[in-house]
């Protein structure tokens, strides 16, 4: 029910586990992170309950470490809230990992179309679009913002999604549509929030994306395109978060 997302030039964990905190009043049942950091080892974290047990579970792993990670903070709408169906959901091939905060209203119909291998049927929305992105950028050979805008294309409901290509690990990809998304703009790094409170203390400078807009962040640049490809041009806000 709340994403958060970072790509910095230093270590982005305890932003990303306070950001969830933060967004902890949303509601949750389940909670769950992927850290990365360029070419290194990775994490995929992920558990029943909210973020104290998360910290639990991260304290048994050890040494979480990573300068880009997204979070989420789950309100099941598809599927038990269980850890398997907790996001964040990782693509069939393992290129691709995804959080979700809203309901995809047609999954089942792009379910049935598309994904009929069994290793794509997952019980959530979610993870319908991480593997569909995951087969278009294979089978249509297309990057991964091409692949991400396609899913876009064809999916009705609400979303506001932080998406990362393991392949580009200078980038992380954010779209809304309905649900609540923000760009976060700090000092040599730069993030994704479903609201301001999640970057208490570490920015007030923010972006307000519109619905159906795509986002490219990297750790010092943010580019804001529609469905179609067009920039967007948008002024930052200052937003208190009184840390
Ligand atoms: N529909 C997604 C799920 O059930 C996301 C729910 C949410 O917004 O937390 O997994």
């Amino acid at each position: 029910c709340g994403i958060v997302g970072l790509i910095s030039k230093t270590d982005i964990v305890d932003g990303l586990v306070n950001g969830l905190e933060k967004l902890e009043y949303r509601g949750y049942d389940s909670a769950g992170i992927f850290v990365d950091s360029n070419g290194t080892k990775d994490y995929l974290i992920k558990t029943k309950g909210g973020i104290k047990e998360l910290k639990s579970e991260m304290m048994t792993t050890g040494n979480v470490r990573g300068t880009r990670g997204i979070g989420h903070t789950r309100w099941a709408t598809h599927g038990f809230p269980t850890k398997e169906n907790a996001h964040p959901h990782v693509s069939y091939d393992g290129r691709f990992v995804l959080v979700h905060n809203g309901v995809i209203e047609n999954f089942q119909m792009i379910q049935s179309d598309l994904l009929q291998t069994d290793w794509m049927q997952g019980q959530t929305d979610t993870e319908m679009i991480v593997h569909l992105i995951a087969k278009f950028a294979q089978e249509d050979h297309l990057s991964a913002k091409e692949a991400f805008l396609k899913v876009l294309a064809m999916i009705e409901g609400s979303y506001a999604f932080a998406l990362i290509d393991r392949l580009e690990p200078e980038v992380l990809y954010g779209a809304k549509n309905k649900s609540p998304l923000l760009v976060a703009i700090g000092d040599q790094f730069n993030g994704l929030c479903s609201d301001a409170l999640a970057m208490t203390g570490l920015t007030q400078e923010f972006m307000e994306i519109k619905d159906k807009e795509l986002i490219i962040a990297t750790k010092d640049t943010v580019t804001i395109e529609n469905y179609e490809g067009h920039h967007q041009s948008r002024k930052s806000f200052e937003f208190s978060t009184g840390s």
